[in-house]
Formats: C-alpha cells, sequence, structure tokens
C-alpha cells in the first residue's frame, strides 16, 4: 500500500560494484518498494545474478517491484582489465588494488552512454547513484532534468569531518596529529588516517575524487544510512552549518534480515547453531569486511590475541592470496580452541550472526555497514580500522558515541603495519569482560532500541524517508 498520497515513483539505482555499497544499496530499493514504489537496480552481467538473488530474498510483494537492468562492462581494451573483473571483490580478492584501482574507476566512467541510455528509456523519477560515479549528477539533473540523490555510504560523522577537513591537516607532516577544525568535538586525527582519497596520488583518481566532492554539492542531496540518534549532532552540524540536503533512512538493514546469507545456508545454520550453545554476550566476532585480507603475520596475531584473552569467537578469515605463506594457525591452535572457537572462511551471515543473543562483541575494520550493524543489534566494538573513512568512524564509536574501545592502530593499512597479539588481546578484554565493557554494552543497546524505533511508522527515520518521497514527487510533478 501506498503511504504518501502522491504518485507511485519510478526510482533507478545505480549501484558501485562493491559489496559494502551494493548491500545498502538494495535495501535502500527495498524501502522505495515496501513503500508502494517501484525500482530499477542498473547493473553489469557478472554482478547481475547475485543482485538478483539478493532481491528475490526479499518478501514476494517488494521484489515483485524491483527489476533489474544490465549494461555491459568495458571490455579489455577499453578498460584495461582482466577478463572478469567487473566487481572490486574480484581486484581486493587477488591483491591487485596498486594495478587495477584507477582502472577499474576509469573503466566506470565509460559506461555513461549505457546509463543515459536506460534512463531515456525507462524515464525514472530520481536516480540514485553511488558517490563513486560523480558524472551521472551532470547525466541526471541536466540531460533528464530529474533529481539525483547521492549515495555515498557514509554516516554524518564521517561526512562532517570531511567536509571540514582544512588548511591545518594540509601543512602537517604524515603522522602528526592534527584537530579537525569547526565540528561539535575536539577530534584528533593524522594524515595517515585519512581516507585514500585525502592523500591519493594517481593524478586521473585524485580528478575523480575531487569531482565527487563537486557533485555532492550540486545533487539533489545525500542519503545517509544512518538514524539521527546515533549522531544527532552531527546530522545537524552536516544540515545546518556545513549547508547540505540530506536524508537519514536507516539503519538499512533493519528488516533485510535475510540478506546475511550470501550463500550456502547449511553453513549459516551450523554457526547460528553453535551461537545457540552459548551464554549470552559471551562470544565476540571478528570480520573485517568484504575488502580487507590480512597477510598470514597479521593472521597469526589475531589468532594468538583471541586465543589469550580467553573469550569464545566467531572469526571471519580471507586470507592475503598475495602472500605464499599459508602457515598462519598457531600450531595446535584448533584443537586447543575446539569448543571455544569457531572459524569461518569465506562469507559469514553476519546480521543473523550480531542479532544472536551470545554474541558481546565485534572485532571490526568499522566499515559504516557493519558499524551500523553493530548498532542496530545492540553490540559493542572494539575498533580496527585499515582503510578509506573507518578511522573516522572508530572516533565516533570510541570517543562520541562511547561504545567500543580502540585496538589502537595508528595509521592505515597500506603503511603495513604489524597490530601486536597483545594489543588485541587487551582491547578484545576491554569490551568483553568487565565494567567499562559493561557500560558500552549499556549504551548500545540503548541506541539499539532507538534504531529499532527510528525505522518504525512516526520514528526519525522513517519520517525523514516519507519527506524524501514527498520532495521527490514534488519534483516529479513540476516536470
Ligand atoms: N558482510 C557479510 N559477511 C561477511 C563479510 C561482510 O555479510 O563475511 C557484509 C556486512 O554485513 C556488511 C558488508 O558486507 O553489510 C560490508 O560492508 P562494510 O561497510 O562493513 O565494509 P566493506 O566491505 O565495505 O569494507
Amino acid at each position: 500500500m501506498m503511504k504518501n498520497n502522491g504518485k507511485q515513483l519510478h526510482i533507478l539505482f545505480f549501484p558501485f560494484m562493491a559489496q559494502g555499497h551494493t548491500i545498502p544499496m538494495l535495501d535502500i530499493a527495498n524501502l522505495f518498494a515496501s513503500r508502494g514504489h517501484r525500482a530499477t537496480i542498473v547493473t553489469t552481467p557478472l554482478n547481475e545474478p547475485s543482485i538478483r538473488r539478493s532481491v528475490e530474498k526479499f518478501n514476494d510483494r517488494v521484489s515483485s517491484e524491483i527489476a533489474t537492468r544490465v549494461i555491459n562492462f568495458p571490455t579489455l581494451e577499453e578498460a584495461g582489465l582482466p577478463e572478469g573483473c567487473e566487481n572490486m571483490d574480484f581486484i581486493t580478492s587477488r591483491n591487485l588494488c596498486d594495478e587495477l584501482v584507477p582502472n577499474f574507476f576509469r573503466a566506470t566512467t565509460l559506461l555513461r552512454p549505457q546509463l543515459e541510455s536506460l534512463m531515456e528509456e525507462c524515464k525514472p523519477d530520481c536516480l540514485v547513484a553511488d558517490s563513486f560515479f560523480p558524472w551521472s549528477t551532470a547525466a541526471a539533473a541536466e540531460k533528464f532534468g530529474i533529481p539525483r540523490l547521492i549515495f555515498n555510504g557514509m554516516g554524518f560523522f564521517a561526512m562532517s569531518v570531511l567536509a571540514s577537513l582544512s588548511a591545518s591537516e594540509k601543512v602537517c607532516s604524515d603522522g602528526e596529529e592534527f584537530l579537525v577544525q569547526g565540528i561539535p568535538d575536539r577530534i584528533f586525527l593524522t594524515r595517515r588516517q585519512l581516507p585514500e582519497a585525502e592523500r591519493e596520488e594517481d593524478e586521473f583518481l585524485v580528478g575523480l575524487f575531487g569531482e565527487m566532492k563537486e557533485s555532492e554539492s550540486k545533487s539533489f542531496g545525500v542519503i545517509f544510512n544512518c538514524f539521527y540518534e546515533l549522531e544527532p549532532t552531527y546530522a545537524d552540524y552536516y544540515r545546518n552549518q556545513l549547508g547540505r540536503r540530506a536524508w537519514h533512512i536507516g539503519p538499512v538493514s533493519l528488516g533485510s534480515s535475510n540478506r546475511g546469507s550470501k550463500n550456502r545456508g547449511n553453513d549459516d545454520q551450523e554457526c547460528l547453531k553453535w551461537l545457540d550453545t552459548k551464554d549470552p554476550d559471551s562470544v565476540i566476532y571478528i570480520c573485517f569486511g568484504s575488502m580487507v585480507n590480512f597477510g598470514a603475520a597479521q593472521l597469526k596475531e589475531i589468532a594468538e590475541g583471541l586465543e589469550s584473552s580467553g573469550q569464545h569467537f566467531i572469526w571471519v578469515v580471507r586470507k592475503n592470496p598475495g602472500d605464499p605463506n599459508e602457515d598462519w594457525l598457531p600450531e595446535g591452535f584448533e584443537e586447543r580452541t575446539a569448543g571455544r572457537g569457531l572459524i569461518i572462511r569465506g562469507w559469514a551471515p553476519q546480521v543473523r550472526i550480531l542479532e544472536h543473543e551470545a554474541i558481546g562483541g565485534f572485532l571490526t575494520h568499522c566499515g559504516w555497514n557493519s558499524t551500523l550493524e553493530a548498532v542496530s543489534a545492540g553490540v559493542p566494538l572494539v575498533a580496527w580500522p585499515v582503510q578509506a573513512e573507518q578511522f573516522l568512524n572508530e572516533k565516533l564509536v570510541t570517543e562520541v558515541a562511547k561504545i567500543g574501545a580502540s585496538v589502537g592502530v595508528k595509521e592505515g593499512a597500506v603503511y603495513g603495519g604489524i597490530v601486536g597479539r597483545e594489543q588485541i588481546e587487551k582491547a578484545v578484554r576491554r569490551v568483553m569482560v568487565g565494567e567499562e565493557g559493561e557500560e558500552m554494552r549499556r549504551r548500545v543497546k540503548e541506541l539499539a532500541a532507538m534504531a529499532a524505533q527510528a525505522v518504525e511508522e512516526g520514528g526519525s527515520s522513517y519520517s525523514d524517508f516519507d519527506d524524501l518521497i514527498g520532495e521527490i514527487q514534488s519534483e516529479s510533478c513540476c516536470r
């Protein structure tokens, strides 16, 4: 049933080809469809089947309103990419970032004519495109006169910090701390903790990241996968001080609990059954998202740190394929931790794991989806940022919301440092054992209750989503 009185909208979604971007965008399509609107997801041949499968897991009424349309990814000669490389997974799982990332982004800019033909044909009311496609703003707004919304998968805190980075940071040496100017809290960072976009050297990428910032100001506004109560000061700061248009409509993972099960239902069942045998809040879940692959030396430190923490654990391991050393588990580790620990090699049903009452902590790289999924499930975090805007998310978690402890990583993984076992053990214990951890758990459970309320009818995200729909409808009527 349509909740807004206006016309049924048709929204075109154009997600960036990486799990951390596609997953939440599909959830947003789900939201539109569950309010009675139509969604079309634009993707490429090799990405379409998994998108289709995810959509089929939504309830029937919703999935019948979501279509997929395929555009071709540039050919080998055009893009300079190997056969089959249509997703960032391909690049990160083969450890080919340095060689292929600029080419990958360059290839996406070649999609413009196909996207425009599709828009010509479908005549959507709005385009929701990933911020990595800044060129699509011009395509949508200037050529077709429809609003283009940006989705960049970040929270208000991170976006506010990035928008406020000033000359103060530019004059610092790489490892020196600087105070972020202008934002509501006193937050210190170093240049080595900033997203790659802020210190990129590849000329093409520097240009692209510049265009992304510019296209944000030219777009209709930004959709945030978050809820007001998690970062109220920054939601206000972003809108009122920075003067940007934004809608918070999350956490979008709430209501899409099927989506954790990307593969093999039986394995999923196995780890959930294993969790059923554990006490509430007694297990730490360890996962570094869809892109991070550690080498053998770092994995060994994690194993040692987990073992000496004495905690039960589920550890999702993706080893760096570029590291020939297969010998990453300490001798006898699996025997010594039998019954106490479970290793998942591959993809885990993360949302369902986090929602299990046995989970008492989440050692995470602080990707925004993972952070928000932990908050939604009321699970305190152990923060181990690796790249992108993850150091900013760590600050939100540990210093602003105070719902997690930091492992104490000083700089992005590209600088090559290894995090030692003692550091890992100490941070895990801070969250899993004792009063400080209890206090974090109490706070994050309060936020989880607020997140659940936010997406209910009348809640802050629900209402903001209503406003967004209303604005798109009135734009569409004016055309
Ligand atoms: N995810 C999952 N199983 C895994 C690894 C990741 O379901 O084994 C999901 C996770 O729930 C989240 C997304 O993949 O929704 C990862 O996004 P995030 O922003 O946390 O990190 P990224 O992968 O972009 O670094």
